[in-house]
């Protein structure tokens, strides 16, 4: 990754590859203006103006296409750089002799994934919360991921965490001034009155990280592990999800070759549903991999669906349920798939045993169940786990499980507009950040508390990028692509 060090002009294709009616080409930095001097016939353009020109290869008499050149002059652009736009002809040729005549421009080179987006932040143009919105933005698929994005990058996140680091520099101003009164009582005075604030700014850490990994789950989708002995219909089910094409995002290979993930649109919410098959022990070392992985992604599951045949629900109900591979946390939600109803229809007429009231903090619950169950309400197993009865194979009952699942993400997630943590990396700073505060509270000399206090400043500095810290920065522009 380039560092602040070197300033070279940048460009690269910013829209999508391959054929399609225009191609948006954008250069940065000092040379933005020599490279629309090499290949255009014409002087620079009035600023922020589409302007028509015919674009060649430099020094060359003939132009290899037609086009529009917006230029944006430093630092009122994108980056704060001097900045040209071309949009010209999308297409594999016409890309070619661009980055071709472009890369024979004196000082300009292609640009790295992110690099734009960098050097804006550096520019002080957007904070590092903002820049990870934009790449969440351009990769959202769900509306939920859309507009989570969209806050994201209006800065609500960054806000936030400003907003506690002026309460937190308000606090240390007051310690500070104290601090000139060696001999008298005033610090531990100051000290004992700005702990209601530290207080307070502690609770609303607490909360802010207390969100159930709210905003991560949106950005990442919910999990959904599908689980269940062997023949069960496990595999059939996955792949029905996956043929509803209304309801697919997209199908893409498993992090792991032996756990197939399909992306699922659930209402605007992303939902990963993975098909951990191979959950048996086997004494085939390859296998025992695969199954050790395929575990350790249903352990990180939020919601297991427990697969079980019409037919052992007909002969066991509930009991019949196997979890011998489960290992899924206690906080994963659950859900028991009656599946192969199509060979077995009388499946339906069993009814689960045990409780059919709701239990307390279980809000799918159904009040006096009637024999014959209703086809979009989850009975409630033995375990209390609600119900779905359907046929992988016909695909009867799979609009039922879609609605339980759809119920399920609403509850794990809420529906609430704060700025939401979206990564790891901001709810470490969170963490860090509140445990200085913890040890400035506990303190009983107001300059370690000070010292904690500018501890918390920094982790909170590295969240929004105002302490910039060059791996931090490797790390954010990796997920990047090119061209942003
Ligand atoms: P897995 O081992 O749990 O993944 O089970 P599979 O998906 O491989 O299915 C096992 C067998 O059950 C296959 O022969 C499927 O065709 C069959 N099967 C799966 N779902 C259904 C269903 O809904 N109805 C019927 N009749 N057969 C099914």
């Amino acid at each position: 990754m380039a560092t602040g060090a070197d300033r070279a002009t940048i460009f690269a294709l910013a829209s999508a590859p391959g054929a399609a009616g225009v191609a948006v080409w954008r250069v940065s930095g000092a040379q933005a203006s020599a490279a629309f001097a090499a290949l255009c016939d014409r002087s620079l353009p009035t600023p922020r103006a589409m302007t028509r020109v015919r674009v060649r290869h430099p020094g060359a008499d003939a132009a290899f296409d037609d086009g529009f050149a917006v230029w944006f002059p430093g630092p009122a652009s994108f980056t704060g750089e001097d900045t040209l736009e071309f949009h010209i002809h999308g297409g594999r040729a016409v890309s070619r002799a661009m980055a071709r005549a472009l890369s024979a421009v004196e000082g300009v080179r292609p640009a790295i994934a992110g690099e734009f987006t960098r050097r804006a932040v550096e520019a002080g143009k957007l904070d590092l919360t903002q820049a990870e919105g934009i790449a969440d933005l351009v990769a959202a698929e769900t509306d939920a991921q859309h507009r989570q994005a969209r806050r994201q990058l209006e800065g609500a996140l960054g806000c936030l965490y400003d907003g506690w680091k002026q309460e937190i520099l308000t606090i240390l101003a007051r310690f500070e001034a104290g601090m000139d009164f060696p001999d008298e009582d005033i610090p531990a005075e100051i000290f004992a009155r700005t702990r209601p604030r530290l207080e307070a700014l502690c609770r609303a850490m607490t909360a802010h990280l207390g969100d159930r990994h709210r905003g991560e789950r949106i950005r990442e989708g919910l999990r959904v592990a599908v689980t269940g002995a062997p023949n069960v219909g496990k595999s059939s089910l996955v792949n029905a999800l996956a043929r509803r094409d209304v309801a697919i995002v997209s199908r893409r290979p498993g992090t792991t070759r032996d756990v197939v993930e399909v992306a699922l649109d659930l209402g605007g919410l992303a939902v990963i549903v993975g098909d951990t098959a191979g959950l048996r022990e086997t004494e085939d070392e390859i296998e025992a991999e695969g199954v050790r992985r395929a575990r350790s992604w249903a352990a990180a599951a939020d919601i297991v669906l427990t697969v079980i045949d019409a037919r052992t629900w007909i002969e066991r109900g509930p009991t019949g349920v196997d979890r011998a591979g489960e290992t899924a946390t206690a906080s994963a939600r659950r859900l028991i798939v009656v599946n192969k109803i199509d060979a077995s229809p009388g499946a339906r007429l069993v009814r689960p045993a045990g409780p059919t009231t709701a239990s307390a903090g279980e809000p799918m619950g159904v009040k006096g169940e009637p024999r014959v169950l209703a086809a979009a309400r989850p009975a409630r197993s033995a375990a209390s786990a609600p119900v779905v009865f359907l046929s992988a194979r016909t695909g009867e009952g799979l609009p039922d499980l879609l609605d339980a699942l759809r119920r399920l993400s609403d509850e794990l997630l809420g529906q609430t507009e704060a700025a939401a943590i979206t990564r790891v990396r901001h709810r470490r700073g969170v963490e860090a950040a509140q445990e200085s505060l913890s040890r400035a509270l506990a303190q009983e000399e107001v300059e370690l508390a000070g010292e904690d206090l500018r501890h918390a400043l920094r982790s909170l500095g590295q969240i929004t990028g105002e302490v910039g810290v060059e791996d931090v920065l490797d790390v954010v522009f990796r997920e990047f692509c090119i061209g942003k």
